[in-house]
């Protein structure tokens, strides 16, 4: 799944259209700019949609695009319902990220990983250009579009011109298709090669258009930033994202922990400070292997995404670079231990626990408890975040527990109980 959908499914609301939005204006039968004046798109008989386009012309003239690229885009355009139907979609059951990481790190996506990596001669030009690992490149690849194999073909103006005339992030979604209008009347690509996923992802690592605009480079040297047809292109275009977001050179991105019996988990996504910091502490690396330097001094985040049972990790700044890329952990985890594995670096020591997911209605129950009993869950929307877990943290804090934050079916049973409201979930065994 591209790292858009990835976010915006998780973020997916109701499912009902937002109220009609006043008109700005009457249609225009014109458009002008500059000395060109075309005729303005015909209405296709969507009241919704002819109103939006009307008002979108309006903001996209204002915004220097050329009326004749404008009008030619739009004409003819309807909304496509398979992009609300995606968007309206939102799981029942929240993926544990242990499972989501375990669904990333195939062992086939890792032997075509390796092939790659020995296969492209180019990468190393790449990795001393913007110094990020060229397996991170390949890991991202692999997650975002299996290597460049499936980039999606929907086309970007259409179903970004949908959710913003459904109201769905209209104000995002329109900077897009601004930034889709600048890429065709710049001529750096056509109408035809501007399909991506149904969020409007681009090319072998799905950039948003306005990324693409600001981020994207040529690598290769033919002159095009090409991220649809030139691995090079993409690759050193996903590194210089990378780089935007905070990336460190020669640094790794995290490593496995083994933490000590008794450590205090509600460390965890706290504080952040260097190795020796966490090794007084009692933590030590599971590989065994020695740290750089650098590395070694870089202020590291303890997480421990499946609760104090499960593996530890220590992130360094690095994995918050990747979180520029896709703000997730479950995201910047996957595609960190996905290079590992891909560089030829170890399994992790501590295995992914069996994981129960939490329905919508147990994860809302659990914020509402959190609230009730006086623990800020940062809101009831059943996405257990930062704010939730780190909520949950003090609550277990001041019971005595193990504050790791992790939202378990029993600790969700024990929230509800003890604050009264909401249904309990089923009973489940011990974990
Ligand atoms: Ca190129």
């Amino acid at each position: 799944m591209d790292r858009r959908a990835f976010i915006i499914l998780t973020l997916a609301g109701a499912a009902d259209p937002a109220p009609l939005p006043p008109p700005v204006g009457p249609a225009p039968e014109t458009l002008s700019s500059g000395d060109t004046q075309v005729s303005a798109p015909q209405p296709i008989g969507d009241p919704r949609f002819d109103r939006w386009v009307a008002d979108f012309m309006v903001r996209a003239l204002s915004e220097d695009i050329p009326a004749d690229v404008l009008a030619h885009e739009l004409s003819g355009l309807t909304p496509d319902p398979r992009i609300l139907a995606l968007d309206s979609h939102q799981p029942e059951f929240s993926k544990p990220v242990g499972d989501y990481v375990k669904g990333v790190i195939s062992d086939a996506r890792v032997a075509t990983g390796q092939r790659k990596l020995a296969e492209l001669t180019w990468l190393p030009q790449v990795e001393t250009r913007y110094g990020v690992a060229a397996e991170v490149l390949i890991a991202v690849w692999a997650v975002e579009t299996a290597f460049g194999a499936t980039q999606g073909g929907f086309d970007a103006i259409r179903s970004l011109a949908t959710l913003a005339a459904a109201g769905r992030r209209q104000e995002w979604a329109e900077g897009q298709i601004i930034a889709v209008m600048r890429i065709i009347a710049s001529h750096e690509a056509t109408r035809a090669q501007l399909k991506g996923s149904w969020t409007g992802a681009l090319g072998q690592t799905q950039f948003e258009p306005s990324e693409y605009l600001a981020t994207a480079v040529d690598f290769d040297g033919d002159g095009r930033r090409d991220v649809w047809g030139s691995t090079e292109d993409a690759l050193a275009s996903a590194a210089h994202l990378l780089v935007k977001g905070g990336w460190r050179r020669g640094e790794r991105w995290q490593r496995e922990m083994i933490l000590p019996a008794g450590f205090d988990y509600g460390l965890t996504e706290g504080p952040t400070q260097p190795l020796p910091a966490w090794t007084a502490l009692g933590a030590r690396t599971a590989d065994g292997m020695a740290w750089s330097d650098l590395d070694a001094a870089a202020p590291g985040m303890m997480l421990c995404p499946a609760g104090a049972g499960g593996p530890a990790f220590l992130a360094l700044p690095n994995h918050f670079a990747l979180r520029q890329y896709n703000n997730s952990m479950a995201y910047a985890l996957g595609v960190g231990l996905l290079a590992d594995r891909i560089a030829g670096r170890a399994p992790l020591v501590t295995p992914w626990p069996a994981e129960t997911p939490l329905s919508l209605a147990d994860r809302n129950a659990a914020q509402a408890a959190l609230a009730r009993l006086g623990y800020d869950p940062g809101g009831v929307d059943g996405m257990v975040g930062a704010k939730t877990r780190s909520a949950l943290r003090q609550w277990q804090k001041a019971r005595g527990l193990p504050a790791d934050g992790y939202l378990s079916p029993r600790v969700a049973q024990r929230l509800v109980a003890e604050a009264g409201v909401g249904t309990a979930p089923a009973p489940v065994a011990p974990n």
